[in-house]
């Protein structure tokens, strides 16, 4: 199996790098945005819990996407491996897949982090969100505070994987294939703890 975390903030690029990587490689692409939002769509408890928070640009429960992303990794047992994209999200998380993953016989192999300066990512954002329906794309300040959520529990994400040698990242700007060959040679790089050396700027 080959399991890839795609790490960044809001607005990086992360889902539109997934579909690339799921054309290419045969992962499964396991988004937990994706995921809450099919809850909500489908009206279900767990949608009704997540949608408020969501919203205003707050996380969700560890344990809830936590059990969405164990019952899809269980589902699917014959899956060649998996792209994690918008999770792991806080450091219980990513203990949480390890875990889980450990339980399959497998591990995480690298997470590839997307970097794009601040501004650009609002902007990002705020072009998303007029055709993509998404109201917490639409709103300024609930951007601000995603971005401020991603700073205060996501950063410190990177450093979990960097210390097991397995972190390394790229520039997030540019064309979708210039951008994409960087994640091509990241991967086709032996381990290492490329980067900087320093949590992941916003
Ligand atoms: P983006 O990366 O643009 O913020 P996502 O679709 O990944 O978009 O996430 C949308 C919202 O879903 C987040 O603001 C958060 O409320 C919730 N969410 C998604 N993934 C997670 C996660 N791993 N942990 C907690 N909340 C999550």
């Amino acid at each position: 199996m080959l399991n890839l975390v795609l790490f960044g903030p809001p607005g990086v690029g992360k889902g539109t790098q997934s579909q690339y990587l799921t054309r290419d490689m045969g992962l499964l692409h396991l988004s937990t945005g994706d995921l809450l939002r099919s809850e909500i769509a489908a009206g279900s408890a767990l949608g009704l819990e997540a949608k408020s928070l969501m919203d205003a640009g707050i996380l969700v429960p560890d344990e809830v996407v936590i059990g969405m992303i164990k019952s899809k990794l269980q589902g699917n047992p014959d899956a060649s491996g998996f792209i994690f994209d918008g999770f792991p999200r806080t450091i219980a998380q990513a203990e949480a897949l390890d875990n889980l993953l450990q339980d399959l016989g497998t591990s995480i192999h690298c997470m590839i982090s997307m970097t794009v300066p601040r501004q650009e990512l609002i902007e990002r954002l705020l072009l998303r969100g007029q055709d993509s329906g998404r109201t917490d794309d639409q709103d300024r300040g609930i951007i601000e505070q995603r971005l401020e959520e991603y700073l205060r529990k996501s950063a410190a994400v990177a450093d979990y994987y960097r210390s097991q040698h397995k972190f390394k990242e790229i520039d997030g700007r540019g064309s979708m294939d210039s951008i994409y060959l960087r994640i091509q040679a990241a991967l086709n790089t032996g381990s290492s703890s490329a980067g900087n050396g320093e949590s992941t700027p916003v």
